[in-house]
């Protein structure tokens, strides 16, 4: 059997022990079958499973592969889109109710790792760091506008405050969320196998879907068996290729990069970051970073529209930190990888229903820790029949990008340079 291994990341090197999990052989039948062992996958497995479904999930390669085993490791609140956007796109009353779920997925996550004891380096405080004046007027905005949602949690800071918390001369204030913080991705991700392993469910790894027989009684077919169920969850986002068409249509994967430093040791590392706390800046194309639990230094940023994994990621990456944090010029890299996820034209989440019951979520485009806990939340709850808070994920509208499956790489290439530009030029 062929296996696929993870890329190799400081994750895959740092990651808790698990036992193999073996590949689908034959015909099975359950109430829910999920495609794809990510955050989404998981999530809605667990919260099926505490409600009393029968659970399998398939997985291509293992727990984790894809970005939930891979990302910046940075516990963002909300969507990759501000409320008020959403408000003029859906309405006040739909716009009430997301956002009010727009900090849960951070509780969500906090639970999971207390219920199930998950190790995972869970650390509370993020921080959006501004680099203009004009920066911080969108957060004094943010925060105004989820006060008015009920998340009152929010701080800001003006530039001697940040300084205080990251070492690094380039930002004007910022904004604090307490709610935010970090983990160890791969870890979170394989503590929710166990879980899901410990009430009952059953996850395929080496598995994937290659076709899906829609219908009354649907089907997942794997190069080797079959899924039987009564209903399918598709979280295979980024990772999912075309197995549903009119998914593929209105999505695009993108890769992002990390880089990993050696460990930097106590002393060096509260220098940078002396409460331990995340930190994105708030560019179109934003860098983001933290501390690992052994005091390395994650750095992230970067998009390549259309997935491609480039060459030499710790050349592109590397200068980015070194920017931020011109201290660490001698130190050396240990890991740099890349990893996809899935951009929509608005960059909100696809959500939706496919005839009666195939139901997805994905296309967080970027920002996916805490959603995609949360899309888990509420995709068990539209199977359980409420499905309130699941319709309004799937009124938000989507769009084909422009120029097709053919120019939207290039079309949305341009669209961040047009952008980028303007965070260069400070307008
Ligand atoms: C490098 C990087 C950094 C990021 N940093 C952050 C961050 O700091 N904070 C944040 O909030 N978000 C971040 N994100 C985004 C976040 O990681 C994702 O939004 C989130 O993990 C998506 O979870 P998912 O379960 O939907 O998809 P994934 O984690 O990609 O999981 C999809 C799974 O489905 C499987 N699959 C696909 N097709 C099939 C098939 N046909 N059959 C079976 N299995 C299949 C794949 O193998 C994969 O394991 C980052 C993303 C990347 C790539």
């Amino acid at each position: 059997m062929a296996t696929t291994p993870y890329p190799q990341s400081y994750y895959a090197a740092s990651a808790n022990p698990v036992p193999p999990r073996p590949a689908l052989q034959g015909e099975v039948e359950t109430d829910v079958c999920i495609i794809g062992a990510g955050y989404t996958g998981l999530s809605s497995a667990l919260f099926l499973l505490e409600n009393g479904f029968k659970v399998s999930i398939v997985e291509a390669a293992k727990v984790g592969f894809g970005a939930s085993g891979r990302n910046g490791g940075q516990i963002v609140n909300s969507y990759s889109r501000d409320i008020d956007v959403i408000e003029r796109t859906v309405g006040p009353k739909e716009a009430q109710l997301l956002g009010k779920m727009a900090f849960e997925g951070g509780r969500i996550i906090r639970e999971r790792v207390a219920k199930y004891n998950i190790q995972c380096d869970l650390k509370d405080g993020g921080v959006f760091a501004a680099l203009t004046s004009k920066q911080m007027g969108h957060l004094e905005s943010q925060k105004r506008l989820w006060e008015r949602f009920g998340h009152t949690q929010l701080e800001l800071m003006d530039q001697k405050r940040i300084r205080e918390v990251v070492a690094c001369d380039s930002y004007v204030g910022g904004m604090l969320d307490m709610s935010g913080g970090h983990i160890h991705p791969l870890n979170l991700a394989l503590g929710e196998a166990a879980a899901v392993e410990s009430l009952g469910g059953i996850i395929y790894e080496q598995t994937p879907a290659i076709r899906i027989e829609r219908g009354a009684n649907p089907v997942v077919h794997t190069p080797q068996g079959k899924v039987r169920a009564k209903f399918i969850i598709v979280a295979g986002n980024a990772y999912l290729g075309n197995l549903v068409p009119e998914l593929a249509a209105k999505s695009m994967p993108c890769g992002t990069q990390v880089i990993t430093t050696e460990p930097l040791g106590e002393e060096l590392a509260r220098t940078l970051l002396p409460q331990d706390y995340c930190v994105e800046d708030c560019n179109y194309l934003l860098d983001y970073y933290r501390l690992t639990g052994d005091k390395r230094l994650i750095f992230g940023g970067g998009v390549v529209y259309g997935a491609r994994d480039p060459a030499n990621i710790e050349a592109i990456i590397r200068p980015k930190m070194l920017k931020a944090f011109p201290q660490l010029k001698d130190v050396k890299i240990d890991f740099a990888w890349t990893g996809n996820f899935l951009l929509t034209l608005s960059r909100l989440p696809q959500v939706g229903r496919i005839g009666d019951n195939i139901y997805y979520s994905q296309g967080c485009s970027g920002h996916g820790v805490t959603y995609t806990h949360l899309a888990g939340k509420v995709l068990a709850e539209a199977l359980r029949g409420q499905a309130e808070r699941f319709d309004a994920f799937a009124g938000l509208p989507h769009y084909p990008f422009p120029g097709g499956q053919m120019l939207r790489v290039p079309f949305s290439a341009l669209g961040a340079w047009y952008y980028s530009l303007r965070d260069r030029l400070g307008f």
